[in-house]
C-alpha cells in the first residue's frame, strides 16, 4: 500500500495514530531505513514469516490500542527457532489480553532482529507556532531521564542536521567513547534531511517518533516507529 492510502485508510476508520507496520512503510517510501516488519494475524503466520525474514527475529504486538509495547509484555526479542517463535506469540498474546483486555489486537508484527547499535531518537511534533519541530536525542533510558535532546524547526537546512546532532550533550558517545567504535554521522544527518523532508511532504502526519534507531559505524537503523495524523474537520 502506498503511503497516501495508508492515511486515507486510517482516516476511514477514524484512527489518528497509524500502527507500526503502516508507520514503517510510510517511512521506507520516503527513504529512511527501518527495519523489515511484517504483519501476522496467527501462530502459523508468524512462524512461516520468520523462516522467510531468517532468524532471529522480534515479535511485537499489533494492536493500535497498545502503544507501549514493551510495558505490556508485547515485545519479544532474539527468537531464534520456530518452536521460540511460537512461545513468543502464545507469551504476548496472554500478556495482552490481561493488560488490556479490550484492546483490539491485529496480530503481531514479525520483524528482522537488528543487531545491537547506539540507540538514538529522531522526533516531530508541530508548535502552534512555529509549526514542524525536530528533535534529535540518544534513545532508551538516557532521553527519558536526561533529555538531552536537541531541536530545530522544519525544514532543516543540512548544517542545522550537524548542529543538532553536535548539540546534544552525549555527543562523544558517538564520537567513540573510551575506544568504543565512532558511529556513522554524516548517515544520521542524511536521516534528519529526511525526515524533515517526509514530515514537509506530508503536512497529514502531526507527530512523529523513531525510537529506537540503530546507529552503527557504518548506517543506521529505526527499530521502532510511531507516527500519529492531523485530525480532519
Ligand atoms: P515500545 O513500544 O515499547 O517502544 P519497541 O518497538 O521500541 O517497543 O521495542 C522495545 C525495544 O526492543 C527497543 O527499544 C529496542 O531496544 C528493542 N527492539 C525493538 N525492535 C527491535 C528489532 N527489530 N531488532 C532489535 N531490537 C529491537
Ligand atoms: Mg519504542
Amino acid at each position: 500500500m502506498t503511503g497516501q492510502k495508508i492515511i486515507e485508510k486510517a482516516r476511514k476508520e477514524n484512527r489518528t495514530l497509524l500502527s507500526e507496520i503502516e508507520a514503517k512503510q510510510l517511512l521506507k517510501e520516503a527513504g529512511i531505513k527501518v527495519v523489515e516488519t511484517k504483519l501476522a494475524t496467527s501462530k502459523e503466520e508468524a512462524i512461516a514469516i520468520s523462516k522467510e525474514l531468517g532468524f532471529p527475529v522480534v515479535l511485537k504486538i499489533a494492536s493500535v490500542d497498545v502503544v507501549h509495547k514493551s510495558d505490556a509484555g508485547g515485545v519479544k526479542l532474539g527468537l531464534k527457532t520456530t518452536a521460540q517463535v511460537g512461545k513468543a506469540y502464545d507469551e504476548i498474546m496472554k500478556s495482552i489480553k490481561k493488560a488490556f483486555p479490550h484492546a483490539k489486537i491485529e496480530g503481531v508484527s514479525v520483524q528482522t532482529m537488528a543487531k545491537q547499535g547506539v540507540e538514538v531518537i529522531i522526533g516531530m511534533s508541530k508548535d502552534a507556532q512555529f509549526g514542524p519541530v525536530l528533535m534529535f536525542g540518544l534513545g532508551g533510558v538516557l532521553v527519558e531521564i536526561l533529555k538531552d535532546v536537541s531541536f530545530r524547526i522544519a525544514p532543516l537546512q543540512p548544517r542545522d542536521a550537524g548542529e543538532m546532532i553536535r548539540d546534544i550533550k552525549g555527543f562523544p558517545l558517538l564520537q567513540g567513547y573510551r575506544g568504543s567504535d565512532p558511529i556513522d554521522i554524516a548517515n544520521l544527518e542524511k536521516m534528519l534531511l529526511k525526515v524533515s523532508a517526509f514530515v514537509e511532504n506530508t503536512p497529514a502526519v502531526k507527530e512523529l517518533d523513531l525510537n529506537p534507531i540503530f546507529a552503527y559505524q557504518d548506517g543506521a537503523i529505526a527499530v521502532d516507529a510511531r507516527v500519529i495524523l492531523e485530525k480532519v474537520a
